[in-house]
């Protein structure tokens, strides 16, 4: 990736970004949303940093990664280029890994276990650092999706608040592929709203339009910025 500005404005990525960003925009005026109150989570995983740099000059500030070991290896130059960027972890989490994931991220989109609770819990306490943590509802119930059932959503807010001493700022969920993701949406967002919870994780490439008419505060974008990933290294 070269340096000059020109070069990395022309990258389509960054034309995508602004598409992104006017969508973001639109899909607010519709819902009579502020669109200061939407954080666009640009999902880099999977893609080089060669890839990451021209969206980070064209002004992104939050990525979104799903491996701690992939962003581990991968951010820490960057990190380094630029102040106020922000990462975001928004797939699953090892209790193993929460060391390294507390130490390099800045939220937590997958908290969805009492054993990871307790390990963020030692961490975050042992670090002194301040991360926003999402509960992951498993809205579909799929047996192979991570995330905490409906059904047990307000029981586990509550470890997570009382026994395991964590500050739950919001929710997040990944409605079922072949489902119509509004029930979902709207599901999560009841969830949060009888816990007190302000923050809503949903919306994807696909569908952050319809997640940000159901209250959501942070969408997951990937490849309508990025472009389509790899099969093997994908969701
Ligand atoms: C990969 C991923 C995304 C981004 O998906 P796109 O369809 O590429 O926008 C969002 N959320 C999670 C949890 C993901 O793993």
């Amino acid at each position: 990736m070269t340096d000059d500005p020109s070069e990395q404005a022309r990258h389509p990525a960054v034309a995508a970004l602004a598409e992104v960003r006017a969508a973001i925009d639109a899909a607010c005026r519709d819902a009579q949303r502020d669109p200061a109150s939407v954080m666009l989570v640009a999902v880099s995983k999977t893609f080089p940093a060669e890839a990451i740099m021209p969206v980070i000059a064209a002004g992104q500030r939050i990525f979104g990664e799903n491996r701690v070991q992939e962003a581990k290896a991968k951010w820490p130059p960057l990190l380094d280029g630029t102040p106020g960027i922000g990462l975001h972890l928004i797939g699953a989490l090892q209790s193993n890994k929460a060391r390294d994931a507390v130490a390099l991220f800045d939220a937590i989109h997958s908290v969805d276990r009492d054993s990871l609770c307790a390990a963020l819990s030692k961490e975050i306490a042992q670090q002194h650092r301040k991360l926003q943590l999402f509960v992951q509802i498993n809205t579909g119930a799929e047996p192979q999706k991570a995330g905490v059932l409906p059904q047990d959503a307000d029981d586990f807010i509550a470890r997570c608040r009382n026994h395991h001493g964590l500050t739950i700022g919001g929710l997040m969920c990944i409605p079922p592929a072949d489902d119509p993701p509004a029930p979902h949406f709207a599901l999560t967002a009841m969830i949060a709203r009888r816990n007190g919870l302000p923050s809503l994780s949903m919306g994807m490439s696909a569908d952050f339009d319809t997640a940000i008419a159901l209250g959501a505060t942070h969408v997951r974008v990937g490849s309508a910025i990025f472009g389509a990933r790899p099969k093997a290294g994908g969701v």
